[in-house]
């Protein structure tokens, strides 16, 4: 499984470090109260970029069938993201003039949270999605899922049954996937040739301006910028034709591809734009990723500044949310019950369980409003506007919000 510290990509040797976390647990392994007492496995959190294509990446420590067959993700738990999705499939329509003679198929379509709403207008679609437990919610609500890993084999069986893709989508999936090449190249399989590729991945210029080291976690095997990403497609064949930036998940790229010869899809000026400010950050020198480090260790003993005065002063602390991301920060920064009394969240799955390696534990978020603690600190920090809307009335006892990145603040 472990192949050696060499480029997914181009297989050249890994010899810079963007930031090393240090060791720890999966992020998406909560633990219930009778897994407490046992070893929990730590792994490395190391990321380097490659210094010929600047992949950033870790190395594969764990096999996706470790992480992905079972997995507490799922995608219909925050409203803004629901939104976010159903305008997408409006947009889509309206440009590529998709209607109920088109096939899409979604790469790692979760619990069928953005399918269902071409469900809804009558197009043909399938899902991707290899955790059998999300699948499951998908089929019940009528999106038709293939339980499965996609890549070159599987996109091969899938033209052969006449379901090559007019729309072929997969949001936060590229980073997540460990074989790059096998999985673009099965991209390039099952797209028709006038069909058109869409994927949405969180920017790397984004993570390393905004200091979101957080979102560096086991399950994100890659990390994008738009001038690595376009010489993965490239060299498959697909061409990235157009670009949008997005707010979500701290900002990410959508990126638009269709195959290298298809004549009717013209480069339009956002990619040149966007390559262009990466140009002229460094995105294509050493030294530019060379500096991450230094702010990520800053971020950490800020923070820790604050929480050790916070509770100095005899402060409560709580959380609110329990994702991926929570886990990296609370592992790397050492934050455990001795800062953070508990945390909340709305997926139910995680109720009655704890945070992995930091074991904090994990209630529906009404416990707040019954301990009325002085802080509440939210983890996801990409969905803090929906929080403290949500959360408002925490005001009614002076409780504040503690939101940890770029760098900690709090919002009375
Ligand atoms: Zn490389």
């Amino acid at each position: 499984m472990h192949k050696g510290n060499e480029c997914r990509f181009c297989d050249s040797p890994l010899k810079h470090t963007l930031v090393d976390l240090g060791m720890s647990p999966l992020c998406e392994s909560y633990l219930t109260a009778e897994q407490l007492n046992h070893m929990e496995p730590f792994y490395p959190l190391h990321v380097y970029v490659c210094e010929k294509c600047f992949l950033a990446q870790l190395e594969e420590y764990v096999s996706p069938q470790e992480i992905f067959s079972e997995y507490a993700y799922f995608s219909s738990y925050a409203d803004s993201w629901l939104q976010h999705v159903k305008n997408y499939t409006d947009v889509m329509v309206d440009r590529f003039k998709i209607n109920e003679k088109n096939f899409i198929v979604e790469l790692a379509s979760n619990d069928g949270y953005l399918l269902q709403y071409f469900v809804e207008k009558g197009i043909p679609v399938l899902g991707v999605e290899p955790a059998g437990n999300v699948a499951k919610i998908a089929v019940e609500k009528g999106v038709p899922t293939l339980v499965d890993f996609f890549g070159e084999k599987l996109a091969r069986n899938m033209v052969v049954e006449g379901k090559g893709a007019d729309l072929l989508i997969g949001n936060n999936v590229l980073a997540q996937v460990p074989d790059i090449n096998d999985f673009v190249k099965g991209m390039k399989i099952l797209l028709k040739p006038s069909g058109v590729i869409t994927m949405e991945f969180p920017h790397l210029m984004r993570l390393m301006d905004e200091n979101q080291f957080d979102t560096i976690y086991h399950e994100h095997f890659s990390y994008f910028s738009l001038i690595s990403v376009e010489k993965i497609f490239a060299f498959h064949g697909l061409k990235v034709f157009d670009v949008e930036e997005l707010h979500t998940h701290g900002g990410s790229l959508r990126i638009y591809a269709c195959h290298h010869e298809d004549p009717a899809k013209d480069d339009c000026v956002k990619v040149k734009e966007i390559r262009d400010r990466e140009l002229a950050a460094g995105f294509d020198r050493m030294d530019y990723y060379n500096s991450f480090s230094e702010k990520v260790k800053e971020t950490k003993r800020t923070l820790l500044s604050f929480l050790i005065n916070a509770k100095k002063e005899g402060k409560s602390i709580v959380g609110y949310g329990a994702p991926g991301k929570g886990n990296t920060l609370l592992n790397y920064c050492g934050i455990r019950r001795d800062f953070i009394d508990y945390t909340v969240d709305r997926n139910p799955y995680k109720h009655g369980k704890f945070t992995p390696g930091t074991h904090i534990p994990i209630f529906p978020p009404d416990k707040i409003r019954k301990t009325r603690p002085d802080y509440v600190f939210i983890l996801p920090w990409n969905f803090k506007d929906e929080i403290m809307q949500q959360m408002s009335d925490i005001r009614s006892w002076g409780g504040k919000f503690i939101v940890p990145i770029p760098e900690v603040k709090v919002y009375e």
